[in-house]
């Protein structure tokens, strides 16, 4: 681990002025960036403590019936919140599904949305990784790519993003809201993360010395009908070789409205809206999730070790929207995917 400076941020302004210099980058609650100093990938010189920053410690209420997650509120205090549980359970249940307790209580909401991959190649520096080192090349082409992507990738880079919470976040449209050296403004979660192209060095759209201040939740939560499925090596403290957060609105067995998202599939969740669209006015048949199953992975491509995956995902798709018609079973805690 190389050398590097400490100082505690106070208040946005001061964040922002510190964290626009060269060689600096913010820490939240170290979970991901400090493991990346520690393996040499990431070689900061200063860190900008922005844990303590006012108007991002809490969780709000919004007028119109949202709500705004402080961007360093930490994930297990989100996954637990009372109103998130109630209205948006389906982030709940998505946040739950990863890490382990004591890295959800250290990790915060900012943070989670720009954790970086987690390509082995990524994290070796003795190997080619063109989002490490733009221009080395891609050890994971002609590697093992088994945990790799299968949608949206390039000939740069083919790794997924890792995270479960951003799952949810992009089947509920949440919104991104930054501020930095040029002021505030917002981003849709769809915009946030970007596909690899010839950058694959950059993972979203934030800019140097931006800092994300809160994330807001529309008032549709989707929490009569949801389910997060999260398909891994083993049963905890792995990450998703394939997720899905699908949010559903019915009447009766039909389908009112629809939310499919992906992870673990490409370099950001993954949403097809045209799928969503044909299930409305649908039954609630695995039948209809299969046929929106297909359009999600219209174009997937598989690698030597990961073409599995595609069929993967089909299936996982289908049982998604299937465990989403009743969760009051199939979201318990410790339930086992039916
Ligand atoms: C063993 C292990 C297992 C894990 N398993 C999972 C899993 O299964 N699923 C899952 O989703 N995640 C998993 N994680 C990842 C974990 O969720 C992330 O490490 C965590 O969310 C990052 O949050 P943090 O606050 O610690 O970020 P940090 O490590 O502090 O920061 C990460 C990055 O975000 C930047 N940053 C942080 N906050 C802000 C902000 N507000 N504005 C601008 N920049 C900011 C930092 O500069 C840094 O570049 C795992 C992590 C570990 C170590
Ligand atoms: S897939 Fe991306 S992160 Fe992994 S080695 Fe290739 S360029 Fe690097």
């Amino acid at each position: 681990m190389n050398n590097f400076s400490y100082t505690k941020a106070h208040d946005l302004p001061e964040a922002i002025r510190l964290g626009a210099k060269n060689d600096t980058q913010f820490v939240a609650g170290g979970t991901n960036l400090i493991d990346l100093m520690k393996y040499n990938v990431e070689r900061a010189s200063a860190l900008i403590d922005i844990n303590h920053l006012p108007d991002q410690q809490d969780i709000r209420e919004q007028e119109d019936g949202g709500l705004r997650l402080g961007a360093s509120v930490t994930n297990a205090a989100t996954a637990y919140y009372p109103l998130v549980e109630e209205r948006y359970p389906l982030l709940s249940r998505a946040i739950l599904a990863g890490a382990s307790g004591q890295i959800r209580n250290m990790a915060t909401n900012g943070g989670n949305l720009l954790q970086r991959t987690r390509c082995y190649y990524f994290y070796d520096v003795n190997t080619p990784c063109n989002k490490r080192q733009p221009g080395s090349g891609c050890s994971a082409l002609g590697g093992y790519n088994r945990i790799m992507a299968i949608l949206g990738a390039s000939e740069a880079c083919i790794a997924v993003f890792p995270s479960d919470m951003c799952v949810a976040l992009a089947a509920l449209e949440a919104t991104v809201n930054i501020t930095g050296p040029n002021g505030e403004r917002t981003l849709a979660f769809a915009d946030f993360h970007r596909l690899p192209g010839n950058t694959p060095e950059l993972d979203n759209n934030l800019q140097k010395g931006e800092v994300i201040t809160s994330i807001d939740l529309p008032p549709k939560g989707f929490a009569s009908h949801y389910s997060y499925l999260k398909l891994r090596d083993r049963n905890s403290y792995a990450f998703a070789l394939v997720s899905v957060a699908t949010g559903l609105e019915l009447e009766g067995n039909t389908i009112k409205d629809a939310r499919i998202a992906l992870g673990g599939v490409a370099h950001k969740p993954w949403r097809v809206k045209e799928s969503e669209t044909f299930l409305i006015g649908k039954e609630t048949t695995p039948e209809n999730f299969a046929a929106a199953a297909d359009i999600i992975l219209q174009g997937a491509k598989g690698y030597e070790f990961n073409s599995f995956k595609i069929d993967l995902a089909k299936k996982a798709i289908v049982r998604n929207g299937m465990m989403a018609l009743n969760p009051s079973e199939t979201q318990l805690p410790g339930a086992v995917p039916n």
